[in-house]
């Protein structure tokens, strides 16, 4: 089946129900409060066709979602071999995303979507302060998502830098293990701020969409990252991409999404599309609830799972 607003809709009905199972982000503040029932779909194709249904103009922040733009930068900045084999590896953890437990018996963290790997590519960066790698962070992303008008949560930035101290136990271990590269403070700093950016289900769609489209953004052409290291992306989306739960993702949904703690969720159909979603009521693992419904209705009509 063709994807139309009409299915849009009916997958947000369906995915609906579901909001009321989850619970927002408890553990930073600024998130605790959000509206637990928004919940939105959009979808953009290799022609720039736009779909959308619910709340997909509401802001939020893009939390780990970010780790996606951040992992690009970082491969732009210093290449995938380091990256992958100096830094992080690819292979998924089965706990949770914020877990330190692997970092004692492996050093590397296993994949660069969990928190530990996220902060040790966050600091492969170039720029010679946290202010300068945001800088760079920012201006890239706005590109990958298409809007020039994406910016920080201050609020949300300050709360998480504030409640943010697993994080800290994280980049001090990885600091310790010779993995992290440089100020650990300055590394923390320009996390939280990535972490904090606030988007919208069609800012997540348009990124979505240019690693569908093997890393070439639609619009004009431009090459935002090899096509090879596109191919890795969605490969690591598929296995990492919703921490503990990518598993069972994998059987139900079965295609590459990166989830984040704000609700989003920015799945990459190959060749075809992106699809952006945002539904803040995440399950026990920290994904959308109702956003994986939508995902999972819409993989079953559209008959687009991998598997
Ligand atoms: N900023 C969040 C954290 O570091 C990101 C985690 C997430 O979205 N899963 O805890």
């Amino acid at each position: 089946m063709k994807v139309t607003e009409d299915l849009l809709k009916d997958a947000l009905r369906y995915g609906k129900a579901f909001t009321k199972f989850g619970k927002t982000a408890q553990y930073i503040p600024e998130l605790r409060a959000v509206n637990q029932y928004y919940l939105g779909v959009c979808t953009i194709d290799l022609e720039g066709n736009v779909l959308e249904a619910g709340d997909t103009r509401i802001p939020f922040t893009i939390q780990s979602i970010s780790k996606l733009a951040s992992l690009i930068l970082a491969i732009r900045d210093c290449g995938a071999d380091h990256l992958f084999h100096e830094k992080v590896g690819v292979e998924p953890t089965g706990d949770p995303f914020n877990s330190i437990i692997k970092l004692e018996t492996k050093t590397r963290p296993f994949n660069p979507f969990i928190n530990a790997g996220a902060i040790a590519v966050a600091s492969c960066i170039k720029g010679a302060d946290a202010d300068e790698k945001f800088e760079r962070f920012l201006t890239f992303t706005r590109k990958l998502c298409d809007n020039d008008e994406i910016a920080l949560n201050q609020a949300v930035y300050e709360s998480e830098r504030d409640t943010g101290d697993r994080n800290r136990a994280l980049a001090y271990y990885l600091k310790a293990s010779g993995i992290l590269e440089g100020d650990v403070e300055e590394c923390l700093d320009f996390y939280f701020r990535m972490c904090s950016v606030n988007v919208t289900a069609h800012d997540i769609a348009y990124m979505s969409l240019v690693l569908a489209n093997h890393g070439i953004d639609p619009r004009d052409g431009e090459e935002l990252i090899e096509p090879q290291n596109a191919k890795a992306i969605r490969a690591l989306m598929l296995t990492c991409g919703m921490y503990d739960g990518s598993g069972e993702f994998a059987m139900t949904v079965g295609f590459p999404a990166k989830s984040g703690v704000g609700g989003g969720i920015a799945a990459s159909l190959v060749d075809r599309m992106g699809i952006g979603v945002f539904g803040p009521a995440l399950d026990e693992k920290g994904n959308s609830a109702g956003g994986i419904k939508i995902l999972e209705y819409l993989s079953e009509k559209m008959g687009v799972s991998l598997f």
